[in-house]
């Protein structure tokens, strides 16, 4: 991309700003009892991937951008209806490029910002649901989102996780990363696959957005470390052997997901 895409993107993503009235009675009720402040509160929504990324891994047979963004979508409607302003880092299957993401979460004071991914691992039996956050300020909200969706999906509970990801590390609002499952895993994949069931994570996840200063934060699987482990552990691989280093350094298991592949550069 473009040194000059950054720029052109932020009044782009501007323009995608959503600020619609409360949609029901219901919604007035939600903003209110979950807003102590009584401000409109805007939550930049991050659907992962898109354009040339894919998302997940090579082979994979269902787009993991096609499903960030629906899911997004759908969490735009049902987060503006219940009196939020909602800001969309894109809005079609466009590739922006991670520090723009950034950007545009960190040009709103006040705001929230929410990362939506499905996970992907060579191992077709690997499952669940996890949610990543980096700072501190952030925990709350991962830990709603993340006991939200893990109540309304039948998937497994694969905790709350704190990661270095590039969008979380970067943004300075509070932000959490949910993996809405394993587009690998049939079965998953399958759920991923319907409409209702995406309909069903957005509005779980909403449900976390709404609830974040009620739920109390959850113990969490600090990945910091490991991360830092994995890089020592791939250094010393390359230096074994060339040859050698391609596949040592590749993430294994849970860790071959996308995000640690694309979210960290
Ligand atoms: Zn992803």
């Amino acid at each position: 991309m473009p040194r000059n895409f950054c720029a052109l993107r932020l009044p782009v993503a501007s323009l995608l700003v959503m600020l619609l009235p409360c949609g029901s009675s219901y919604a007035v009720r939600a903003t209110r009892t979950s807003e102590s402040s009584g401000s409109l509160t805007t939550v930049v929504i991050d659907a992962g991937h898109g354009g040339h990324d894919r998302g997940g891994i090579p082979g994979q047979r269902i787009a993991e951008k096609d499903m960030t963004l629906d899911v997004a979508q759908r969490l735009r409607n049902v987060l503006s209806a219940s009196g939020y302003r909602v800001v969309m880092t894109r809005d079609s299957d466009v590739f922006v490029p991670l520090p723009t993401r950034v950007a545009i979460a960190n040009s709103y004071r006040s705001a929230i910002f929410v990362c939506i991914h499905f996970n992907a691992t060579q191992r077709r039996g690997a499952g669940g649901i996890e949610t990543y956050f980096y700072s501190r300020d952030s925990l709350p909200l991962a830990s709603a989102i993340h006991s939200y969706v893990v109540g309304g999906a039948p998937s497994s509970n694969r905790g709350v996780r704190r990661r270095g990801f590039y969008v979380l590390r970067k943004t300075n609002i509070p932000a959490a990363l949910v993996e809405c499952g394993f587009l690998t895993n049939p079965t998953e994949a399958a759920y991923a696959g319907s409409a209702s069931y995406r309909q069903k994570l957005a509005e779980e996840i909403a449900a976390g957005v709404r609830g974040r200063t009620s739920i109390a934060s959850a113990r969490y699987i600090d990945q910091t470390k490991v991360a830092k482990s994995e890089r020592q552990r791939s250094k010393r691989s390359h230096k074994k052997s060339a040859r050698k280093k391609k596949s040592s350094s590749k993430p294994t298991g849970s860790e071959a997901r996308c995000g640690s592949i694309d979210r960290e550069t």
